[in-house]
């Protein structure tokens, strides 16, 4: 069984009038929806997707297939409000966190997402992103045709290319990992990885020990370095295994 201290923290931050971030925090479930639309549509995209995982919690050992499905019902929800309320039409979001499931009688970190949120592991003082963007900056760092270090810079860094809400059948990319003790993992919006590098994001996790404080000074540090958009950021600790 896995034994796990989390902490979370989420603020509006400094030039945006309306937080469109949502995450849920409780075992099996870790996870961050960065809404998007006018009219406040982006928040009930947001709220609408981590309700679908959230209702995961409580309902017994999961199976990476259940992560899958709430997805897909997340996905189906968002456009079905979006046809029916056409003040909110074009409403989207991006959904990616962690969640313990059960496979081969034993349990496993499953690493979900769609879009620019992002999942990383922090392990050994070393930062490590395991989750791939679904962006139109990564799709140029792919091709060659733009350096990681000057992605954040790009006047096209808020273009995301998969989001809930956009197409029937959207694709999360789900990975399973093996559960080692010491892990820690970070989940977060752009909001954060926009305005703090790597580095500096890495610096504060091996100086935090506690996930809630480590949770909170990330969103502090986001907003001091100008809070241009919503943060929000969860900690995972894993501090048993057996
Ligand atoms: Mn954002």
């Amino acid at each position: 069984m896995l034994t796990v201290r989390w902490g979370s923290a989420t603020d509006v931050g400094r030039a945006r009038q309306v937080n469109e971030d949502s995450l849920f925090a409780e075992p099996p479930i870790f996870a961050v929806a960065d809404g998007m639309g006018g009219h406040a549509a982006g928040e009930v995209a947001s709220q609408l997707a981590i309700a679908e995982l959230a209702a995961l919690a409580g309902a017994g050992p999961l199976a990476a297939e259940d992560v899958c499905q709430a997805i897909a019902r997340a996905n189906h929800r968002i456009l079905a409000t979006g046809s029916e309320r056409p003040e909110w039409a074009g409403l989207g979001t991006t959904l990616t966190g962690l969640a313990v499931v059960e496979l081969a009688g034993g349990q496993h970190w499953a690493v979900f997402n769609v879009g620019d949120s992002r999942v990383y592991r922090f392990a050994d003082g070393l930062l490590n992103q395991l989750t791939t963007d679904h962006s139109a900056v990564q799709e140029l760092i792919d091709a060659g045709l733009l350096d990681p270090a000057r992605a954040r810079q790009h006047p096209r860094r808020n273009v995301v290319t998969r989001s809930l809400g956009s197409e029937p059948e959207p694709l999360a990319d789900l990975e399973l990992y093996e559960p080692v003790l010491g892990d820690r993992f970070l989940v977060c919006s752009d909001g954060l990885t926009n305005e703090l590098p790597d580095v500096e994001i890495g610096r504060l996790l091996a100086a935090l020990a506690d996930p809630a404080e480590a949770a909170a000074e990330l969103v502090r540090r986001a907003n001091q370095a100008g809070g241009r958009d919503n943060t929000t950021v969860v900690v995972v600790d894993l501090t048993a295994l057996d």
